[in-house]
């Protein structure tokens, strides 16, 4: 095993056990947690490093970077959790499975027109924004988005009656600054109106390296963990 193989075997462990104590303390069992890798800019061969040690669900946030390396390992899951343009919707149908970034009409009806285009399914979430519950300059801050709680059911309503896509539940990114567990709490809410409206809307992903024993307390199906994983990126260039 190389080194690098090893560091990720290790970190995966770490998260894992992160990952079990949080459900321990809330009740829950771990297999109700997905775990997704999110691999935003690590090469593929960390991607396939993860999938020789059991990691099945791995995320991108960046269109460009989900096309090159989803093809590679078309074996996996993949999710895509980034801000998204209407006019790469075709390319991100492609290549994932599942977008938890939905976030207005106009990419329904791209994501839609795409899905049904390369005849496939694709299982959406709702990005929700938490910013009511962040202080004043994080609900400025850039990178966080996601439709108000209230405007949550209608676009629901759009996203199942569209064709070629499924309505999947919920994502959120909690605000900065805060306490993300008054966040999630407040995520959890907007998920279970959702789901007494659609039953099979069920999923909830929240939770990242610095905040996912808050959202596995409040109800996560799905944690997205990049640097636990992976170590720190790289900065963007
Ligand atoms: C990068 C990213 C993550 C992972 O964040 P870490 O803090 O590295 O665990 C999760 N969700 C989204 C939307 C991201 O862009």
């Amino acid at each position: 095993m190389t080194d690098r193989a090893d560091e990720l075997r290790s970190n995966l462990l770490q998260v894992q056990e992160r990952i079990e104590k949080a459900c321990q303390a809330a009740g829950r069992s771990p297999d109700e947690v997905t775990l997704v890798a999110i691999t935003k800019t690590f090469p593929v061969s960390d991607v396939r490093a993860l999938a020789a040690l059991g990691v099945r669900d791995v995320g991108e946030n960046r269109e460009q970077e989900l096309k090159v390396k989803a093809p590679e390992c078309p074996d996996l899951t993949w999710h895509f959790v980034g801000q998204l343009q209407s006019k790469k919707a075709r390319s991100v149908v492609r290549n994932a499975s599942v977008v938890h970034s939905v976030d207005r009409s106009s990419l329904v009806e791209a994501l839609s027109k795409a899905a049904v285009a390369e005849e496939k399914t694709l299982r959406c979430l709702i990005q929700v924004s938490l910013a009511a519950y962040g202080s004043a300059e994080a609900a400025t801050g850039a990178g966080r988005g996601g439709v108000e709680p209230s405007d949550v059911p209608d676009l629901a309503a759009e996203i199942a009656a569209a064709d070629g896509l499924e309505l999947g539940g919920v994502m959120a990114v909690a605000p900065l600054g805060s306490d993300p567990g008054e966040a999630f709490a407040g995520l959890r809410e907007v998920a279970s109106r959702l789901r007494s409206e659609h039953p099979g809307a069920d999923w909830i992903s929240a939770g990242m390296t610095g905040d996912l024993e808050a959202a596995i307390k409040h109800g996560a199906t799905h944690v997205r963990l990049g640097r636990a994983l992976l170590g720190t990126r790289p900065p963007l260039g």
